[in-house]
């Protein structure tokens, strides 16, 4: 654990209560729960030191290979690294930034961190002991237990978990077909040289989110000066496939609100959001108090509407919208039926956010682990893959319903990890994942909604307080406590 990281992070927490005349005894009051379980973002010291206690080192023996070195992997190398008395374990990764923290790319993108606060260095998180390869599987063959590298090393292994994440798809947007597929870290420079200008903007990458507060002060600039009372259009999309969680298309809008409000400038912007689905949110708790905000910040929506197209030259979105439609009565079902309609809309737009596709990187969709959609398929409590035993699949790129935060990945890594040691040990499979994810949905600078939630579709709040209710308390949790509670809870195997 990196004390002295925590005590920096805390220092800067003071000045800001400070601005507000509050002690952080009196915050962490506020917030009805300890100093250490605000401090490691909902997980005590005191729990992580109990959970170190109650650890049995297993004697089992086995070569693990582990493929995708990001928050998942690393953390569940970590773990098993403090599980196994003799560990043997491998992990593959290209990207030197692989462990840098996403969830902070929202606040980068608003101005409020700088992308150095979200790099780090791969290399810092490799658990002693495990092997790291610099390199990229591009092929799976379970049935042989191999798999094959991009520089051409064949390398065997007794168990695989598949931690590979998920893949950005911008390509599949006509006009930005040159953009590619992205990986969340690594060379993007082709996505940055499609998006990240003339007010296209993508927060799915570090640089991009750097791209994003650049496009969002030019478009916030454009709302002060704005004459005549014709407004400047903000968009922000919400794309058809699951994507890494599910509140940052919103989360950016919310902060694009915060920062025109704070320029003077909102009166002059109009900001609507179109999401494919047919609801803010999918727990009906978290999209009621979403809708309530939506409605107090005077924002539009379009429901049911799929980004397809961006004309850059125009600044025109294309969207597939859709809707139903009474039919014929059918005499048989005694009923009408049902017609689905849908067409395409154009839709100016000086400033636009997009939040594209998340598919399966094609090395594992299209592989014999991959299942039709591509995502590996899981037993969705066991993690274990449907038709290979010892294989285990975790965070974004597993097949389980809403498993797309690191928050999921926190509450999997143990499950794996027991259950991939039973599993060596010839044992039953002993833990589950229940679904658990969090989405600390920003609602504005300063106020955070803690939208915790598993597969119950039912809010599961940690803390002692409603769910529902924004509070400043948790945006302070958001800027400081969950980047240490990550980096260095989770990627140490304990949090
Ligand atoms: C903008 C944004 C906001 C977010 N906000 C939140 C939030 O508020 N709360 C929250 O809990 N979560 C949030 N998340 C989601 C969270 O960051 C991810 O769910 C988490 O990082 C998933 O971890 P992972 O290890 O599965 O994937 P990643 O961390 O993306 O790691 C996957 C790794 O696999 C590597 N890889 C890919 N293919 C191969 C291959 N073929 N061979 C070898 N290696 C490979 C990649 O290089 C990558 O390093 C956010 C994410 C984003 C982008």
């Amino acid at each position: 654990m990196d004390y002295k990281y925590i005590n920096n992070m805390l220092s800067k927490m003071d000045k800001d209560l400070a601005t507000k005349g509050m002690s952080r005894r009196e915050a962490m009051k506020l917030a009805g729960i300890s100093g250490a379980t605000f401090i490691m973002g909902g997980t005590s010291l005191e729990a992580m030191e109990k959970d170190q206690k109650e650890i049995t080192k297993s004697g089992v023996n086995g070569r693990i290979l582990i493929v995708g070195g990001g928050l998942a992997g690393m953390s569940t190398a970590a773990r098993l690294t403090l599980n196994l008395t003799n560990p043997d374990i491998t992990v593959i990764e290209p990207e030197k930034l692989s462990v840098s923290y996403q969830p902070g790319q929202t606040l980068v993108a608003a101005g409020i961190w700088d992308i150095d606060d979200i790099k780090y260095n791969r290399d810092d998180f490799v658990p002693e002991g495990t092997k790291l390869i610099e390199d990229r599987v591009i092929d799976f063959d379970p049935t042989n237990n191999r798999v094959t590298t991009a520089k051409g090393q064949v390398i065997e292994y007794d168990y695989l978990i598949v931690a590979t994440g998920l893949q950005l798809d911008y390509e599949r947007i006509e006009g930005l077909e040159h953009a590619g597929r992205a990986y969340s870290s690594g060379d993007n420079s082709r996505l940055h040289k499609a998006i990240g200008n003339d007010g296209i903007c993508s927060i799915y990458t570090a640089e991009g989110a750097e791209k994003t507060w650049d496009e969002m002060q030019k478009a916030i600039e454009k709302a002060k000066n704005a004459k005549d009372g014709k407004k400047v259009q903000f968009l922000f999309t919400h794309p058809s496939t699951p994507i890494k969680c599910g509140g940052a298309p919103k989360k950016i809008m919310y902060l694009t609100n915060a920062r025109l409000k704070e320029a003077g400038a909102r009166e002059n912007a109009e900001l609507t959001f179109y999401p494919n689905g047919g609801a803010m949110f999918g727990v009906p708790e978290y999209h009621d108090a979403i809708h309530e905000q939506f409605k107090r910040e005077g924002f539009k929506w379009h429901y049911r509407h799929n980004l397809i197209g961006v004309e850059k030259e125009n600044k025109i979105a294309i969207f597939d919208a859709k809707w139903q439609e009474k039919g014929p009565y059918d005499p048989i079902m005694k009923d009408f039926e049902v017609i689905s309609k849908h067409e395409k809309v154009r839709v100016p737009y000086d400033f636009i956010h997009i939040t594209p596709d998340a598919v399966a990187p094609r090395e594992v969709g299209e592989s014999d682990i991959g299942s039709a959609s591509g995502w590996v398929p899981v037993n969705k409590e066991t993690l274990q893959h449907v038709k290979y035993n010892n294989v285990f699949a975790i965070g974004d790129i597993a097949q389980v319903p809403m498993g797309k935060t690191g928050g999921s990945v926190r509450k999997q890594y143990k499950v794996l990890v027991d259950n991939l040691i039973a599993q060596m040990e010839g044992k039953k499979l002993p833990s589950k994942y229940a679904g658990y994810t969090v989405c600390p949905l920003i609602t504005d600078i300063g106020t955070v909604m803690l939208a915790e939630f598993d597969w119950t579709v039912k809010p599961t709040p940690s803390f002692p307080l409603d769910p529902l209710v924004e509070r400043w308390v948790f945006w302070l949790m958001k800027v400081y406590a969950l980047k240490p509670m990550t980096m260095y809870g989770m990627l140490s195997g304990k949090a």
